[in-house]
């Protein structure tokens, strides 16, 4: 049996419905992956991707945070501006 990527897992994780965003604001992300056995905390927070497994810790891509970014991009505060902005219009129409 072939590895696995962490490509090929994360998407398989996101199909599965492993990946839970629990929170998603101007400059941080906040979500769950449950992994093979264990479920692990991972996100955007103080500029960068991370993630509590043993993989993420050390910076590297892995399956959690491959399907985490599958659905999310950096939370930029210029993303939170167009939101906002997206947000008004849609109140000024209801
Ligand atoms: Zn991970």
């Amino acid at each position: 049996m072939s590895r696995e990527s962490a490509e090929a897992k994360g998407r398989r994780y996101l199909t599965e419905g492993r990946l839970q965003v629990l929170e998603f604001g101007p400059g941080v992300i906040r979500a769950t992956c449950r992994g093979d056995g264990a479920v692990h905390r991972l996100g955007w927070w103080h500029g960068r991707w991370g993630c509590s497994c043993p993989a993420g810790t050390f910076g590297r891509q892995c399956a959690h945070l491959v399907a985490l970014r599958l659905v999310a991009v950096e939370p930029t505060f210029a993303a939170a501006g167009a939101w906002r902005a997206a947000a008004g219009r849609r109140d000024s129409v209801a």
